[in-house]
């Protein structure tokens, strides 16, 4: 998706602060942080959101949600983390490329 910026992000043509990469996930801190620690799991492949993912992605899906607990401890979040998946405009989604946040630290606002 030409005009996707998680999409741009992947392909490096928008930079980030990478959390982990391998061939179908990429994960990176997010630019407007609400908590000490806050980033972001997304799949390579372009899902608009939970509500357009199909049972071909439920592999991929998973393998997000086992890297939460694995990249947060590596981020250092020892004693636990929050995940959100924000949904369609009424669930608060602004990117259109399926993400999970994961978060946690310091003195989170919204979490
Ligand atoms: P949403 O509201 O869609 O669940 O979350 C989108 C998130 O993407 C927001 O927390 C926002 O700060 C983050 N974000 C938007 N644009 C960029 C960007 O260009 N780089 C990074 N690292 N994060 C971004
Ligand atoms: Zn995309």
């Amino acid at each position: 998706m030409s005009d996707c910026i998680f999409c741009k992000i992947i392909a490096g043509e928008i930079p980030s602060r990478k959390v982990y990469e391998d061939e179908d996930v990429y994960a990176f801190h997010d630019i407007h942080p609400f908590a000490r620690v806050h980033f972001m799991i997304i799949p390579k492949l372009h899902i608009a959101s939970l509500a357009d993912a199909q049972p071909a992605h439920q592999a991929l899906l998973g393998k997000m949600l086992l890297l939460a607990p694995r990249l947060a401890k590596e981020q250092g979040l020892d004693s636990g983390f929050k995940t959100l998946i924000n949904t369609g405009r009424g669930g608060g989604q602004e990117v259109f490329h399926i993400h999970i946040h994961v978060f946690g630290g310091g003195d989170p606002v919204r979490g």
